[in-house]
């Protein structure tokens, strides 16, 4: 992920990324998947926050955001039944979502055997 998208990523959300005040302005997590999940990403974590903010519920933190298997593979801890669902959806889109552009993808096997989420134009631009 673009360093700057991750950055506004992490501002956007610290109570889930617990980012704190002692953390320095330039902390990344290094989230290691394509630009083309921010969104999906984004939208998770609203989704997440919003739940625990109108329900009252323990603060839900991410522990861990990558593609893994050409899918997007999120473990969060804190979460309940409804919060579970909205990460099982986000994930389920990750199968028809371009990693690297956000528009629509087939999950398949490149020539060099790396298994991913590509459109057919980013997948024409990187054979791998
Ligand atoms: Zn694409």
């Amino acid at each position: 992920m673009n360093e700057e998208l991750e950055r506004t990523l992490l501002s956007k959300f610290p109570e889930i990324f617990e980012i704190t005040e002692a953390v320095p302005d330039d902390f990344l997590w290094g989230i290691h998947c394509g630009d083309g999940w921010v969104p999906l990403i984004s939208a998770m974590c609203q989704q997440l926050q919003l739940h625990v903010e109108t329900t009252g519920r323990p603060q839900i933190v991410a522990k861990q955001i990558k593609h893994k298997m050409g899918i997007l593979r999120c473990v969060f801890a804190g979460t309940d039944d409804y919060s579970n669902g909205v990460i099982n959806t986000v994930i389920g889109m990750s199968f028809v979502t371009c990693e690297m552009c956000g528009n629509k993808g087939v999950l398949a096997r490149g020539s060099k055997g790396w298994i991913r989420v590509l459109c057919d134009q980013c997948r024409l631009a990187n054979p791998g």
